[in-house]
């Protein structure tokens, strides 16, 4: 008998940070669980296996992070970020649920490591994942079937059946056929949109052709557009998204953090026509890193420039990728195909706007610019002592937000805010009920984990198919 031939309880669409989180669970309840990946097995995993860390609230250090971090600094970081664009019940569960989700993971075989350092000053918030994403993800995978959870790669969802806001059956194709997968219940956490150019066209228009994703090419929003289309509840703007400033040479798809630019904070960003276009050192980086992407796709040819000086060196994790060096800012100008004349003068005002302050990259120091337009509120020391280093800046789109609704058991909501009997959604397919915009680093996997579990756990109820 094939694996489409048997029953299943629970049907888990993606295998994810929070695929894996919601099998693992409705599986230790006692479900009978088949989760599909649209993946080949070597790239299974999606954009988690890129991740680096989470965040969960702490009322101590707990040996994985420095100090405490509670439901009250989460929820002030969280409400700064999104300017209020999120649910405050459904954020506050998350937060209050976040808190055992470190010894749930180790049990299920994730290991922690030290904070890593750089310029993401995250020691006390974020716990950072022993080999990465690709290792917590490996861990799932192993505890998944070691518990009995069926997986299929290459397996994709193609259709939904979904009646009167219940879920019915999944067209599924796999090894070139096609196949009618019922079960109890349904778990998507299939990722947003990111990978799909002409979706994204769609809301930026051309400007998408020119952004870079960062994560897996599987993320093609085909299940959030089939439960949209099926009558669930759309939440989150088409627009917002995570987006960074990565390295220009970087690939299309899934090059990962290594290409992402980490120096902003230190130098001066511009635009294509020698011009800075907003505030560098405006907050912590985690708290503003995830703007950039946005800020360059907003610019001529979606491009962007960072300038550093030798100051900068050994204070920002460098990309895969070697900066371009120079023994003059106009020599720096002519490498990156720049107007010098423009950039010698935008340097020369920043310079002279700066004033002198105590340079201390772990606080929000008093380094900042007047009487320049846009300032440079911190960090903002003179950029003067060669060699000069720059980057070419691109829009790395990590996840987009637009997903469905969801109730505080992560069933998906219908148009009408009815909750839906046995569908649930966890990840980046819900995450815009969170996060309306902007970013906190290491919250997409709280999302995921939280979500995931609580998805999971509610598939689960829907018993024996
Ligand atoms: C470079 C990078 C670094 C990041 N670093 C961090 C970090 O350090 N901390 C953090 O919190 N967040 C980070 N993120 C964001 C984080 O990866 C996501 O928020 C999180 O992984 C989302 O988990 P998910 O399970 O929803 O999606 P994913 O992990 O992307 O999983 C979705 C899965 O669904 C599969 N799928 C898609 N469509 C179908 C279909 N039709 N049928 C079957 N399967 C399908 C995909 O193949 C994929 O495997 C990072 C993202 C990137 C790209």
């Amino acid at each position: 008998m094939t694996v489409f031939e048997q029953s299943f309880d629970v049907l888990v669409v993606g295998g994810g940070n929070a695929g894996l989180c919601a099998a693992i669970t409705a599986r230790e309840a006692g479900a009978r669980v088949l989760l599909l990946e649209s993946a080949p097995y070597f790239y299974r995993g999606g954009n988690s296996r890129h991740t680096r860390n989470l965040r969960y609230m702490h009322d101590a250090a707990d040996g994985i992070m420095t100090g405490p971090y509670r439901e009250d600094e989460f929820w002030d970081d969280l409400l700064r970020v999104t300017k209020g664009k999120t649910d405050e019940p459904l954020a506050r569960m998350m937060i209050r649920t976040s808190a055992d989700l470190g010894s749930w993971m180790m049990a299920r075989g994730v290991r922690f490591q030290p904070s890593l350092g750089g310029t993401l000053h995250l020691g006390r918030t974020n716990a950072f994942f022993l080999g990465g994403g690709k290792a917590l993800v490996n861990a799932y995978y192993r505890k998944a079937e070691a518990l009995g959870v069926a997986v299929v790669y290459e397996a994709e969802v193609t259709d939904l059946a979904i009646e009167d806001g219940r879920f019915v059956s999944a067209e599924v194709v796999h090894a070139g056929e096609r196949h009618s997968v019922r079960a109890s219940a349904l778990v998507v956490a299939a990722g947003g949109f990111e990978a799909n150019i002409p979706w994204l066209r769609e809301h930026w228009g051309e400007a998408a052709d020119n952004f870079i994703i960062r994560g897996t090419p599987y993320n093609q929003g085909h299940v959030l557009r089939l439960l949209l289309e099926r009558g669930a509840m759309q939440v989150g703007d088409p627009r917002q998204c995570h987006a960074v400033a990565i390295d220009g040479r970087a690939p299309k798809f899934d090059g990962g953090i290594c290409t992402r630019v980490d120096c902003v904070a230190l130098g001066l960003v511009l635009n294509r026509h020698g011009l800075r276009f907003y505030d560098e050192g405006e907050d912590f980086w985690p708290k503003r890193y995830a703007i950039w992407g946005r800020l360059v796709a907003q610019q001529p040819g979606q491009v962007g420039y960072v300038l550093i000086d030798s100051k900068a060196v050994g204070k920002f994790m460098p990309t895969v990728f070697p900066a371009l060096q120079a023994a003059s800012i106009r020599e720096l100008a002519g490498k990156l195909e720049l107007d010098p004349d423009t950039v010698e003068a935008t340097v020369t005002a920043y310079n002279s706007a700066t004033r002198p302050g105590t340079f201390d990259w772990t606080v929000l120091d008093d380094c900042r610019t007047e009487g320049l337009d846009p300032p440079k509120s911190h960090w903002a020391l003179p950029i003067d002592t060669p060699p000069y280093y720059g980057y070419l800046l691109r829009p790395g789109i990590t996840f987009t937000y637009l997903g469905v609704g969801v109730d505080a058991r992560a069933r998906v909501l219908m148009a009408d805010g009815t909750p839906s009997d046995n569908i649930a959604a966890a990840g980046e397919i819900m995450a815009g009920n969170v996060l309306g915009e902007g970013y906190i680093a290491g919250i997409g996997m709280t999302i995921g984990s939280v979500f995931g579990r609580l998805a999971g756990k509610e598939a689960a109820t829907h018993g024996a198919h």
